[in-house]
C-alpha cells in the first residue's frame, strides 16, 4: 500500500516536474532515472568488476594490500562521467550520485561481491570539508552499495583528521606526502577480522585511498576491497 502510494506520488511528481537528462537534457520517461537510455548507454563502464587484474588493481599494486579493486566508469575530461560526478559533487544534486551508486552496486553484485564483504567503509571527508558540502560524497554512494550487496556501512570509525584541502595541482608524491596520517581507525576492534569494501568518487593517483589504508592496515586480520566510481585516464 504504502509502496503504491509512493510510486503514484512519484508519478504526480513526474507529470508536475518533467526530470531532465542530466546528459542531453531531454525529457525522462517515467522509467527512466538521471539518465536518458541512449545517454545510459554512453557511460564508458570499464567492467573491471570482471577482470581481477584490471587498471585500478594495477595503481594499487606493490604500494599497498588489497583483495579487490574495481572502478565503474572512465573519468575522461569533458566526458560524460565528469560531468555528472560535478553535478553531484559541487552542484548538490545527491540523485545523480544514487544513480550511480546503484549502478556500482549491481555491477559488484553480479560479480559475488556481496558474498565476502563484511562492512562498507566510504573515504571520509574532514568534517569541515563534509559541513560545507552537505554531505559527504563517497557516503551517498556507499548507502546504495551497501543497500544493493546487504551489507552495513560503517562511517564513523574511520575519520579524517587532517584537512588535506585540494590536491589537484599536486604531484602524485606531493599527495602521497599529503595523505600520510591524514586518517585514523578510532577502534580498532570494529574492524578486526573483518573484509571491509573502501569505497570513493573518483581514482586519480590514489594517494587518497592509500591514506586510508595506512591507517586501516593497522587493524588486526582486516582484509581490504577497493571500488570506485570514476577511474580518471589521461
Ligand atoms: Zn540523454
Amino acid at each position: 500500500m504504502i509502496k503504491s502510494l509512493s510510486s503514484l506520488w512519484s508519478g504526480m511528481l513526474h507529470f508536475i516536474y518533467p526530470s531532465l537528462c542530466e546528459g542531453c537534457g531531454k525529457t525522462l520517461l517515467s522509467q527512466e532515472e538521471v539518465l536518458c537510455i541512449e545517454c545510459v548507454a554512453l557511460l564508458p563502464l570499464t567492467m573491471y568488476h570482471q577482470i581481477a587484474e584490471n587498471q585500478t588493481a594495477q595503481r594499487f599494486a606493490g604500494r599497498i594490500n588489497f583483495e579487490n579493486a574495481t572502478s565503474l566508469a572512465y573519468y575522461t575530461k569533458e566526458g560524460i562521467l565528469q560531468h555528472l560526478l560535478q553535478e553531484f559533487k559541487y552542484r548538490g544534486n545527491k540523485r545523480v550520485g544514487s544513480f550511480l551508486g546503484k549502478k556500482l552496486g549491481i555491477a559488484l553484485k553480479k560479480e559475488g561481491w556481496s558474498s565476502n564483504i563484511d562492512m562498507i567503509v566510504p573515504v571520509p571527508l574532514h568534517l569541515k570539508k563534509a559541513k560545507s558540502r552537505g554531505y559527504n560524497q563517497s557516503e551517498v554512494i556507499a548507502q546504495q552499495v551497501a543497500e544493493i550487496l546487504n551489507v552495513s556501512i560503517n562511517n564513523l570509525n574511520l575519520i579524517r583528521i587532517k584537512n588535506t584541502g585540494t590536491q589537484t595541482s599536486k604531484s602524485r608524491v606531493e599527495r602521497a606526502d599529503n595523505m600520510k596520517n591524514a586518517f585514523l581507525v578510532k577502534e580498532s576492534a570494529a574492524f578486526a577480522g573483518k573484509h571491509i569494501l573502501l569505497l570513493d568518487d573518483v581514482l586519480t593517483t590514489g594517494a587518497t585511498i592509500e591514506g586510508c589504508v595506512a591507517a586501516l592496515s593497522t587493524v588486526a586480520g582486516i582484509k581490504i576491497s577497493i571500488a570506485t566510481i570514476g577511474i580518471a585516464t589521461n
